[in-house]
């Protein structure tokens, strides 16, 4: 390793894989070669295809270098930071004095490996009385969010190194990634007989073409599949194989047994049929299933974004507790995490729409109606922070007019996005290589990590981290001034200790205060310039060694601390002092028992609403549209899709279009050839689009890639899917699209 060599991560996914950069280029401001860091304590030296031209991210051509304001003709002139702060701050804060803070609706909030920005807008929103909020986590995981509270009160991830059987619904890790060194785990499964690799897709994936069993179901028929295979675990041949130790040590015995008898009432066969797989298989895959030693299980968005998505949640999760796949080597955990992105608590409703609100998340699906309508408590403003609503939410038309239709919309991103080009003021954001950044996925076990990235590259000129962006909104709003900032300081010039000291008891018992901690901090605390966007870390390394002391401990970090203030003043040194990332938390397998966070500590394998719902589904008969014969699969991630965070279609070295997969008895009767175009229409519009003609897909299954249909250098590639698909389209329960199942028909084009 030479010094050329700069560390950093990924951006790209959730897993934010640790690499080492190479600066050159004019002005050495290029990211000219990228590999995998060996010293990231999670990726160890891992990295995709996807992470080695992240240059295109860092040199779009459409990146912000000035505020901008829409002019009233629609057009936008660049103004000053001055300007565009005092303006903003008075539009918002005469949005919250005319309507209430209440109308102030928060999108956003960070990308894959940028949730740093989420954290100082807490402090916005607080000045602003911003209650509501969401993002894109609502357009997926809610509906697990949800049951696994109810059922669990925690969410759970998967242990895949150590299992025996692996178990992928809905979901294409080598991909879509989401767990550590996904190809190398996945490789492994498959290269041992002692393991068995099952995979639930339509499509012949790449995970599923390692899988020993791929239960290619019709698509969206994974609630009978699932189904099928708890009645069969439950059937009198297997129920001695389920997990009575565990279920008696931690079940609700009387909703154990209710949860049994709903299962015990499937009818296998006619649940089999609906979802075309061989019998044997599924009665196979039920044997694997009941004899697994280690179940790790992971639900993803092809189930997630599809038909019956949360009842599909709800079996899962039968499936992991029935099995007592939790708490032990090889199966279900629940991290040690600095921030609880899994609360899916839920007692609120949007105030328009009246939709479950989720983890705090107002569903992405309703945002529309929230605003398009003339209730009092509409949403009047929006601010939109490192995300794309106009492209990512369904139905992008009726988006754009909700959009249209706000009194403000301020939007905070890199790039001239779908959704700046709709803004009244649009602030430009330093990019994630120039501010010190870091993302809140952290879910490894037993021991979890943590990586505050250094800023790489100062600020594009005209920009600014986010962090400045809510320090200068706070003040311009006159929630903070310099007396909040002086005892901080002035302890800060003391000690770490004092600084800590200060916060806890000045700040975090006074509730003005408390609300704008993340500024407080940002401004205050005196750290290196390029981790000066990770001041706010601390607050949350102090929450966690209040909350979290002996798994912090376990890591090493001042195990002989006397006090919390202590240990996290000791973590947050290790968070900056490691550039390449640092075990914050070691945990224990004992310990994950204890973390069953229902009220009574129990499982509650019982949802009569749920049930009732599982007990209507199982019973309706498949619906045909003739109209749509096809089911489109609105958004499949690929080996160069990203999302919308590398908006220069010269990114992907494969597929640069985004062509729509079809099966090959599909495009025959079309005469439709790879390369060819062919009209697609749904109930929202109508586009050409080429065609790759594939044999990973079923007949009657088609898909487009996610990220595609971007506006860049005065050109548009590829389609847009959520110009395709319909609001309507939604989970009855937490309201997550159905982007995986956009009914569809083909027609052929000259
Ligand atoms: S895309 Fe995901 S798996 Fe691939 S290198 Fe980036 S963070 Fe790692």
């Amino acid at each position: 390793m030479t010094d050329s060599w700069t560390p950093t991560a990924c951006i790209l996914c959730e897993c934010n894989c640790g690499l080492d950069v190479e600066l050159g280029g004019p002005d050495a401001r290029h990211l000219v070669r990228l590999r995998g860091d060996k010293r990231h304590p999670g990726s160890r030296g891992y990295a995709c295809e996807k992470a080695h031209r992240l240059d295109h991210y860092q040199h779009g051509k459409d990146r912000l270098t000035s505020p901008l304001r829409r002019r009233p003709d629609g057009t936008f002139e660049a103004i000053d930071w001055d300007t565009a702060i005092a303006e903003v701050a008075a539009r918002l804060t005469a949005v919250r004095d005319t309507h209430g803070g209440d109308t102030i609706f928060y999108y956003g909030g960070g990308g894959q490996g940028n949730h740093l920005p989420g954290a100082y807008a807490t402090a916005t929103r607080k000045v602003l009385g911003s209650r509501y909020r969401s993002s894109a986590l609502a357009q997926e995981k809610t509906g697990e969010f949800w049951v696994s509270d109810r059922v669990m009160g925690t969410a759970t991830r998967a242990d895949f190194e150590h299992c025996d059987v692996a178990l992928f619904l809905g979901k294409n890790p080598w991909h879509s990634h989401s767990i550590p060194r996904a190809r190398v785990t996945l490789k492994a499964i498959a290269a041992d007989p002692a393991r068995t690799l099952i995979v639930v897709d339509p499509r012949k994936t790449e995970t599923a073409e390692l899988a020993d069993i791929h239960l290619a179901v019709r698509p969206g028929t994974d609630l009978f599949l699932m189904a099928a295979l708890l009645g069969l675990l439950v059937a009198p041949a297997n129920s001695a194989r389920l997990d009575h130790a565990f279920l008696d040590a931690h079940a609700d015995p009387g909703e154990l047994a209710l949860a049994l008898d709903l299962l015990a009432e499937i009818d296998i066969d006619a649940c089999i049929a609906r979802t075309g797989l061989d019998p044997a298989l599924v009665h196979r895959t039920a044997d694997v299933l009941a004899n697994a030693k280690a179940l790790a299980s992971f639900e993803d968005l092809g189930v997630q974004m599809n038909r019956d998505s949360t009842l599909v949640s709800y079996l899962h999760r039968l499936l992991v507790c029935l099995t007592g796949s939790f708490g032990k080597p090889g199966t279900h955990f629940a991290a040690t995490t600095l921030v609880d992105l899994g609360n899916g608590a839920s007692s609120r409703l949007s105030p328009v729409a009246q939709a479950r609100i989720v983890g705090g998340l107002v569903p992405c699906n309703v945002i529309a109606d929230e605003i398009l309508n003339d209730h009092p408590a509409r949403y009047r403003a929006m601010i939109v922070e490192a995300a794309n609503p106009a492209h990512s939410l369904a139905d992008s038309k009726r988006t754009r007019l909700a959009l249209a239709a706000l009194d403000t919309l301020v939007v905070i991103d890199t790039a001239m996005s779908e959704t700046a080009k709709l803004a009244h003021y649009v602030l430009p954001a330093s990019s994630q290589f120039e501010k010190a950044e870091a993302t809140f996925f952290n879910f490894d076990f037993p021991e979890n990590v943590f990586h505050l990235r250094r800023r790489l590259l100062d600020p594009l000129p005209g920009t600014l981290p986010e962090a400045e962006i809510h320090a200068r909104l706070c003040e311009a709003m006159g929630a903070i001034t310099e007396a909040d900032y002086a005892p901080l300081r002035a302890a800060a010039s003391q000690s770490r200790a004092a600084y800590l000291g200060a916060l806890m008891s000045r700040v975090m018992p006074n509730p003005r205060l408390a609300g704008l901690a993340p500024v407080l901090l940002y401004r205050t605390l005196p750290l290196p310039d390029d981790r000066k966007e990770g001041a706010v870390v601390l607050g949350l390394v102090l929450k966690a060694a209040l909350e979290h002391g002996p798994s912090l401990r376990r890591a090493g970090h001042a195990p002989d601390a006397r006090s919390p203030l202590d240990l996290a003043s000791a973590l947050f040194d290790t968070i900056l002092d490691s550039p390449s990332g640092t075990v914050f938390a070691v945990d224990t397998w004992d310990e994950v028992r204890r973390r069953i966070k229902t009220p009574d500590k129990r499982l509650h394998l019982y949802l009569p609403d749920l049930a009732d719902a599982l007990r209507l589904a199982l019973a309706t008969p498949e619906a045909h549209d003739a109209d749509f014969p096809f089911v489109l699969s609105a958004g499949e991630r690929r080996s160069f899709t990203a999302n919308t965070i590398i908006r220069d279609p010269e990114w992907r070295k494969k597929d640069p279009a985004g062509a729509l997969r079809i099966h090959p008895d599909d495009a025959a009767p079309l005469g439709l050839t790879s390369g060819d175009r062919v009209r697609l229409t749904t109930r929202r519009d109508s586009v050409v689009v080429p065609v790759e003609v594939s044999d990973a897909m079923q007949r009657g299954h088609l898909s487009l890639p996610n990220g595609l249909g971007l506006g860049y250098d005065d050109a548009v590639t590829g389609i847009a899917p959520n110009e395709l698909t319909d609001t309507a389209d939604r989970d009855p329960f937490v309201g997550t699209p159905w982007h995986k199942r956009v009914p569809a028909r083909l027609t052929a084009v000259a």
